[in-house]
């Protein structure tokens, strides 16, 4: 099954909501940066929650950034997700080695440390529009929620899961955001909240082979789904892409390297991706700059 993202709202229009499963997706990443379990956990809670808002843009060019950066030995997480379902992302450090929390779950925040989450979206106008959070939890989800409360005065509840197999594979990873519409019922806040103080885990939901649909009806009424779009890891490097790199290192470091090396390589930070430019490829470009 292809992950994808739904949304939707309640049937009396008190919330608005995402889901997402994206299993694969996180498979992909963790494989293609051969990160640790916490490492897999932390990327991975950030890709999700990257390709939820990444369905809230409006038009398929828009794309959202989720950049955390922390003292932690992770170093920091770059996500960016666009309209089109797309998302790539890679962690500073993908070896991160520490020990489990004492109730036996990755601990996520004690490698991501006292950090910064920065949501950048690309609306295709001058500027992006930039929204900075200090990580409170360091838990991702909390931090994500913190955002959409402070940056876009928003309501959230918001939940990320990856769990992890004994092979380190990614046994099943998801998502869901549940934003609170204007007219809210007070009556359904209170029961959306007593639903979420029994609610267990996302991933014990996917791996008792339920769909992200059925999870997210656990949590409201009569849910309405208005949308359900594919999400997968992709990313858009190119060879072209990385000369525009190489040029912007400047001509008089570029001479340097052609007259000392016989060949660069350059790799994608997003998705690990080699490419190697011979001597003569860089004096082709530095003929033409
Ligand atoms: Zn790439």
């Amino acid at each position: 099954m292809k992950d994808y993202i739904v949304r939707g709202t309640d049937k009396e229009r008190n919330f608005r909501f995402f889901g997402a499963n994206t299993k694969n997706m996180i498979s992909i990443a963790c494989e293609k940066h051969q990160t640790t379990p916490v490492v897999s956990a932390a990327l991975g809670r950030t890709m999700t929650g990257a390709a939820m808002m990444a369905r809230m843009l409006k038009r398929d060019t828009d794309r959202v950034s989720v950049i955390i950066k922390g003292d932690g030995p992770i170093g920091g997480i770059v996500v960016e997700a666009d309209g089109t379902g797309n998302v790539k992302g890679y962690p500073y450090n993908p070896s991160v080695d520490i020990p489990n929390k004492p109730n036996g779950k990755l601990d996520v925040s004690g490698a991501i440390g006292n950090a910064v989450m920065t949501v950048m979206k690309d609306l295709g106008l001058k500027e992006p529009y930039t929204g900075q959070v200090p990580m409170l939890s360091g838990e991702i989800a909390e931090d994500f929620t913190l955002y959409f409360a402070d940056s876009e005065q928003t309501n959230s509840v918001v939940i990320l899961g990856v769990l992890i197999d004994v092979d380190y594979s990614i046994k099943q990873a998801g998502g869901i955001i549940i934003q609170v519409l204007p007219n809210v019922a007070d009556e359904a806040i209170t029961e959306l909240e007593n639903k979420l103080s029994s609610f267990t885990s996302i991933t014990k939901h996917l791996d008792e082979n339920k769909s992200i649909e059925e999870i997210v009806s656990t949590l409201l009424e009569d849910i309405e789904i208005m949308e359900k779009t594919e999400v997968a890891f992709k990313c858009d490097c190119s060879k072209y892409r990385m000369e525009r790199g190489l040029i912007s290192i400047g001509k008089a470091e570029l001479q340097e390297i052609a007259d000392e090396e016989e060949s660069v390589e350059l790799v994608c930070h997003f998705c690990n991706q080699k490419y190697d430019f011979s001597k003569n490829e860089i004096e082709n470009i530095l003929s033409t700059l």
